[in-house]
C-alpha cells in the first residue's frame, strides 16, 4: 500500500477538453485512483478548500475561479504519492514548470494552472476528507 495524495483537476483544464489527458498522464505516472468525482465547487466549498490563502491578493480570483466550472477531484496513491505527484504537476507557474509536468503541457497560466496537488501528508489527508467519504475510497488491490 502507497502513501496518498490529493488532487484536482481544474476548471480551465476541463474547459480545454484535458481531463482524460490529464487522467491518462496520471495513470502512465504510476498512481492508482482510489476515488475521483466530477463536481462543481460552490464559491463557499473553495474558500475553505484555499482559507490558508485567504489574506492573499489572488484570493478572491483563486475562489471564483475554482467555483467557475467542473472540477474533478482525485484521491491517489503510489509510494512517496506527495512528493511524486508535485514533481508529475510542476511548477505552480506553468512558465516554470518542467518539460513533461502535467502543468507545463495543459496548464494555460499561473492563476488557471490545470491541477492541485496537496503539499504535505497531513494537508492530502484533510483534503481526501474534504471531498471523500472512506467508503468512496476503494484500493483495487
Ligand atoms: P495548488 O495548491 O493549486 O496545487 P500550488 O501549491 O503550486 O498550487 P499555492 O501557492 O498553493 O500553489 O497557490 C494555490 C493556487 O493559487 C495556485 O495553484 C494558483 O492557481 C493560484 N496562485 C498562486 N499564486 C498566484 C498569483 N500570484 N496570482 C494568481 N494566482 C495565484
Ligand atoms: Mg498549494
Amino acid at each position: 500500500m502507497g502513501n496518498k495524495t490529493y488532487a484536482m483537476i481544474k476548471p480551465d483544464a476541463i474547459r480545454n477538453g484535458y481531463m482524460g489527458k490529464i487522467i491518462d498522464h496520471t495513470i502512465n505516472a504510476g498512481f492508482k485512483i482510489l476515488g475521483a468525482k466530477l463536481i462543481r465547487l460552490t464559491k463557499a466549498q473553495a474558500e475553505g478548500f484555499y482559507a490558508i490563502h485567504r489574506e492573499r491578493p489572488f484570493f478572491s480570483e483563486l475562489t471564483e475561479f475554482m467555483s467557475s466550472g467542473q472540477t474533478m477531484v482525485l484521491a491517489l496513491e503510489k509510494d512517496n504519492a506527495v512528493s511524486d505527484w508535485r514533481k508529475t504537476i510542476g511548477a505552480t507557474n506553468p512558465e516554470e514548470a518542467e518539460d513533461g509536468t502535467i502543468r507545463k503541457k495543459f496548464a494555460t497560466s499561473l492563476s488557471e494552472n490545470a491541477v492541485h496537488g496537496a503539499d504535505s501528508d497531513e494537508n492530502a489527508k484533510i483534503e481526501i476528507g474534504f471531498f471523500f467519504n472512506d467508503s468512496e475510497l476503494i484500493s483495487n488491490q
